[in-house]
């Protein structure tokens, strides 16, 4: 097949705010040091036109970015230090901070707020937005963004450095045969290729397995977070007040949390955390959130208010020890792809934009020097380990592993860590960490006999009012792809399903995925398979990270597919 090839400079993989602040900062660091060798200022060369491209999957920037989110400004600050009089669409600044611990039928709030939860100064936002109007910034300061140009492949040189990124080919039919509209994928050739792709990227997954750049580190860990968007018929939950839950819905050893934000306008924002390391099989995501809404306290808020949309997202919640290598020949890892979230103050928007930035700084080095080798790059690990993202991180180093032990150990450890600045000893060792499709345990060890998996929520209705069902859900993601197209989920081997998985796990993709993605049909005499809905798939990466066999391969959609998180 002949492929178009385009010779870039750098490439940014993702349109999130990792990868928009490292174009604008590194487009700035250009034409700052050009004018300043133009006008004598600087000794050395100018750099000339440096060729700055973002790729980005989705049909528009910000269409599949969603978080809580609670904006830590730190990050933002020091890319655009004007940034509230520049106009950064921000909902409103933290007034209130409340933590609440929930029983089955009380709120319990908590005298004092946990200090990681502290948001004082910070700023409630929708990512959607705040990463449209930095796409803006962007395009302003001459960084081309490919909208619909998913990275489909890495590409590499015969030894084995990166030197550009493959987009995916369009007009590919459900047979694999080409359209009509049929479009060859471009290779962007790039002496930099930087992926910020968010969370379990596609192409950073490959990238850690082919060079070992998570060899030493701890596997990462991850959780789900499923979001609404709720309006609300009068005044009752005031823009600016903040509100974390601990407790109902989850049990004692499930990681979970919910978060009640009040934006403008009188929408509220809710969702809830559940951690991808858990042990019961039946657990669903999605489901818990729905009874998150059941609690009385939350019921109230909602009574008389529209649901308006829904999201969901992986996080990844490993901190400091589960940082892969993030640099190697011809390329470098930002943001989420990194996993620079802070877990413990749910907070990573600043680490990303940071993480952009620092590597901006770190390829702007690279193109003086005419140096893009892995041994030039690893001045970013240097870059990243001297800044403020190390130092917040490595504060709570071992604060997702405490929850390994229950939620009050979890809790404790956590009190401790603060204390410690991040030691941990004995059962608290960061040692324990293990990945979550490794955590899950098989029905027979809870006791779980053949199908069962309306035990545990039995009492779950989907009333259409408070609680809905995931397809009445994933319609509020405003979820879209083309239908005549391969899967973009390739489940290597669909034979364990009937059998084995049915077995061992009762086919726990039914509930993890927060989409409907994944059934199974049929019955015994009928041939029982699975069915791939991927239509519905709003690219949460859940089945990547948490199917216990590891043979669902998450991979980029032909361009321009997927949720659009407009105002998330
Ligand atoms: Fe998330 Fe996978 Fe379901 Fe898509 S198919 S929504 S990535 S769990």
């Amino acid at each position: 097949m002949e492929r178009e090839s385009l010779e870039m400079d750098v490439v940014f993989v993702g349109a999130g705010p990792a990868n928009l602040s490292g174009a604008l900062h590194l487009a700035r660091l250009v034409a700052e040091h050009n004018e300043a060798v133009t006008g004598g200022k600087r000794e050395g060369k100018s750099l000339g036109e440096i060729q700055i491209a973002i790729i980005e999957k989705s049909s528009s920037v910000g269409a599949h970015i969603l978080s809580g989110a609670v904006m830590d400004p730190r990050g933002l600050a020091e890319l655009i230090p004007d940034f509230v009089d520049q106009g950064a669409p921000l909902e409103s600044p933290v007034k209130e901070d409340h933590f609440l611990y929930l029983t089955p039928k009380h709120a319990i709030r908590s005298p004092i707020n946990p200090p990681p939860l502290n948001n004082h100064g910070y700023y409630i936002v929708s990512l959607n937005r705040l990463t449209a109007w930095l796409g803006e910034k962007c395009e302003e300061a001459g960084v081309n963004i490919f909208p619909e140009f998913p990275g489909a492949e890495m590409l590499y040189d015969a030894d084995d450095r990166v030197v550009g990124v493959r987009t995916g080919d369009k007009g590919i039919d459900k047979e694999g045969k080409r359209k009509a509209n049929f479009e060859p994928g471009v290779d962007l050739l790039a002496r930099v290729t930087v992926l910020g792709e968010g969370v379990r990227g596609s192409l950073t997954k490959k990238l850690i397995q082919r060079l070992g750049l998570d060899e030493g580190r701890e596997p990462q860990v991850y959780s789900l977070g499923v979001k609404e968007l709720w309006e609300l018929p009068d005044d009752r939950y005031p823009t600016g007040r903040v509100t974390h839950t601990l407790g109902f819905p989850s049990d004692q050893w499930t990681y979970g949390g919910g978060w009640i934000y009040g934006m403008q306008n009188q929408v509220l924002n809710l969702g809830y955390v559940t951690g991808l390391d858990y042990r019961d099989p039946l657990i669903d995501p999605h489901a818990e959130f729905q009874r998150f809404k059941t609690h009385p306290f939350v019921a109230r808020l909602l009574e008389g208010g529209k649901m308006i949309r829904y999201g969901a997202k992986a996080i990844a919640a490993g901190g400091w020890h589960a940082v892969p290598r993030l640099h190697a020949d011809g390329v470098l890892i930002v943001g989420d792809s990194g996993g620079f979230l802070n877990a413990a103050r749910l907070k990573g928007i600043h680490s990303a934009i940071k993480s952009g930035m620092l590597a901006a700084e770190t390829i702007f080095e690279a193109l003086l020097a005419e140096d893009f080798s892995a041994e030039k790059l690893q001045s970013y690990e240097r870059r990243v380990k001297e800044s403020w993202i190390t130092r917040e991180l490595r504060r709570y180093r071992n604060f997702h592993a405490g929850f390994r032990h229950g939620r009050w150990l979890g809790m404790a450890n956590a009190g401790l860590q603060y204390i410690t600045g991040g030691r941990a000893w004995g059962i608290f060792d960061r040692d324990h960490q293990e990945p979550g499709h490794e955590a899950m345990q098989k029905l027979s060890a809870y006791g779980y006999g053949g199908d069962n998996a309306a035990e545990r929520y039995k009492d779950l209705r989907f009333d259409g009012t408070l609680t809905f069902s995931k397809v009445t859900d994933v319609y509020h993601a405003a979820v879209a792809h083309d239908e005549d197209q391969p899967a973009h989920l390739h489940v290597l081997d669909t034979n364990v399903c009937a059998t084995r998985c049915a077995e061992e796990y009762g086919n726990p993709c039914q509930r993890f995925c927060p989409a409907a993605v994944y059934e199974m049909v049929g019955n015994a005499d009928d041939h029982r398979h699975l069915r791939i809905n991927f239509s519905n798939c709003v690219h949460c990466k859940t089945c990547d990270i948490m199917d216990p066999y590891q043979i669902i391969n998450w991979v980029t959609p032909e361009g321009g597919g997927g949720p659009d998180y407009k105002g998330m």
